[in-house]
């Protein structure tokens, strides 16, 4: 974070060091919320009498996080935030996530739309609920996924119908909608998009509340049940009926996509987020069984710790180097949203950050899942147990590439709307590898990764000129190896900053000079392969008809 902030020039708050913040949170995470993430797995939370209990413990972790002032980190002082950076808020959040998902999750939808009430809604109603948000009285949910409308908001039913005003009754089915009830805060808010029947089923937001546990029949809000899940199981995943829910609009009639956008930036930061923290907690488990474990023979005929055979070196240190490479993408996109964020008209800052988000959230959720595999096989047998939770980081960390929209629906927003339609964000990328690959590398394992970061450049744009040429089938069929492409590329910038920025006498330096060749060895050689791919279009991709 350090290198990041310097070079984006951004200071760090002379008032609260960051290095003491994340001090706290760690500590914080290390004595409450990793016990708690294994408790509440293994709990799991209760529906009864129309009430969603969560598992013992976390009602008191969130009083103790919401009282020390974590939920406001990044929102504004005037609204009883704190006003930090998204750079600190995104380590923060890594922490959390790495001990405790469904925390995490609780936080960034406060989080989350209390900047979208600030950019979108009546400056009184967010004076309002932006400061009981932050105090954790109030906690909030977004609710736009139906049983017909998933990936795609344009094939939901829920219809609104104007009341008078800004004041609409709200009648439909929602799904998945996470923390809809809990038995954690006075009251919930819920950012709910539905189509106003009056204007040609215009999608719209608007925010309605309720008391929790079933206590406000009269608010037409009804969570009517839970989803039993494959991991994630602290969090309540609800289906919610609204039966002529009184809301308020937020935004205009059919501004609903746009508003949310604000909420889907924020969420799809903190799925990064929640990514890098699972990779850290399935590495150093897996680090530290594998230094624990003894079987096999070393070069000596010794009986020696399994870290010691090169396949098991092998896994943790690809398993290190993309927790180390996501974590560091994470971090940048999160500097270029503060930068951004100050600036009003749009700049290069913007523009990267759009860019780079879809590609965080795809490349962290993705890797998330391959890492913690990984942790599973360095933990043998045990691994497939509960012993030691190698097997946990595997169940939470399977959403990641589905929620906040799925790896598929990513990379189709990266390669038709940010290449296709407008290549700024492109170019942008493009311009900042140029710059650091033409600076002078100061140590040989830094040429190596130069040199192969460099072959990865002219596959990543040989790779747009392939999405750019074909139709868009061959484009939709080349996107999700496109955006695999350009997190590889990304992370490669990454790791060759960190492995360039390293003072030589730092105790870090050698071990990230280390990692930076690992990663160039074996992934930023998998570009050309990878654009070759994306070349053939959808030639490699049958129609439905032969698959049925
Ligand atoms: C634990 C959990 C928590 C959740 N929390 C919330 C929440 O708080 N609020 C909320 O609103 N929702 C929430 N969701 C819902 C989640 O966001 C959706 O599940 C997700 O967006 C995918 O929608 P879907 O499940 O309907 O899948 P579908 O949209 O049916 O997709 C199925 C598959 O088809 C692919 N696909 C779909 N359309 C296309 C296309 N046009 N092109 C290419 N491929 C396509 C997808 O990539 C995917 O692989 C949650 C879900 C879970 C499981």
């Amino acid at each position: 974070m350090y290198v990041i902030q310097h070079a984006l020039g951004l200071e760090s708050d002379d008032e609260t060091p960051s290095a003491d913040i994340l001090a706290e949170i760690a500590r914080f995470a290390d004595l409450e919320l990793r016990p708690l993430g294994r408790s509440a797995d293994a709990e799991g939370c209760r529906f009864e009498g129309g009430a969603v209990t969560l598992p013992k413990g976390f009602k008191e972790a969130f009083r103790e996080f919401a009282g020390d002032g974590w939920l406001g980190l990044s929102l504004p002082k005037e609204y009883g935030g704190l006003g930090l950076t998204n750079v600190l808020q995104a380590a923060v959040s890594e922490i959390i996530n790495g001990a405790f998902i469904p925390l995490g999750m609780l936080a960034v939808t406060a989080r989350a739309a209390a900047k979208t009430l600030l950019k979108h809604a009546d400056p009184n109603l967010s004076a309002d609920i932006v400061p009981r948000l932050c105090r954790g009285e109030w906690t909030s949910t977004i609710a736009m996924t139906e049983p017909a409308a998933g990936s795609d908001p344009n094939l939901m039913n829920t219809r609104a119908s104007c009341i008078s005003g800004r004041r609409y009754g709200l009648t439909g089915s929602k799904i998945f909608i996470s923390f809809a009830d809990h038995d954690l805060a006075e009251r919930i808010v819920h950012l709910v998009l539905a189509k106003v029947t009056e204007r040609d089923d215009a999608i719209s937001l608007f925010l309605l509340s309720t008391r929790p546990g079933a206590a406000d029949p009269a608010s037409g809000i009804e969570v009517i049940g839970i989803e039993q899940k494959l991991g994630l199981h602290g969090s309540p995943t609800c289906a919610v009926a609204l039966r002529n829910a009184e809301g308020i609009l937020v935004g205009e009639v059919g501004e609903g996509l746009k508003c949310i956008f604000t909420m889907v930036n924020c969420m799809r930061l903190e799925v990064a987020s929640e990514g890098v923290g699972v990779c850290h907690a399935a590495t150093e488990l897996a680090r530290q069984y594998a230094r624990d474990r003894i079987q096999g023979r070393g070069k000596g005929g010794q009986a020696v710790a399994i870290i010691e055979h090169p396949d098991v070196r092998r896994m943790i240190s690809e398993m290190a180097c993309l927790t180390e490479g996501v974590r560091a993408l994470t971090l940048q996109a999160a500097a270029y949203m503060d930068v951004a964020e100050r600036q009003s008209a749009p700049s290069h800052s913007a523009a990267l950050l759009a860019f780079l988000l879809p590609i965080c959230k795809f490349a962290a959720s993705e890797f998330a899942v391959y890492t913690a595999n990984l942790g599973i096989q360095v933990h043998g047998g045990s691994g497939y147990t509960r012993a030691y939770g190698a097997e946990q980081c595997l169940r939470d960390a399977r959403i990641l590439p589905i929620y906040e929209g799925t790896s598929g629906i990513q990379a189709i927003d990266l390669v038709m709307r940010k290449v296709r339609r407008s290549a700024t964000g492109y170019h942008a990328l493009v311009d900042e590898l140029d710059r650091q690959l033409q600076r002078q590398p100061w140590c040989d394992e830094c040429s190596r990764v130069q040199q192969q970061l460099s072959a990865g450049v002219a596959a990543f744009r040989s790779a747009t000129d392939s999405i750019l040429a074909h139709d868009d089938e061959g484009a939709l069929a080349a996107a999700t190896d496109y955006t695999m492409l350009a997190s590889i590329v990304s992370i490669g910038w990454m790791w060759l900053r960190m492995a360039s920025v390293v003072e030589a006498d730092a105790p870090a330096s050698n071990r990230k000079r280390v990692l930076a060749n690992v990663y160039a060895d074996r992934y930023l050689t998998a570009c050309e392969h990878l654009a070759q791919r994306i070349s053939f279009g959808a030639r490699s991709t049958p129609d439905a008809t032969l698959l049925m």
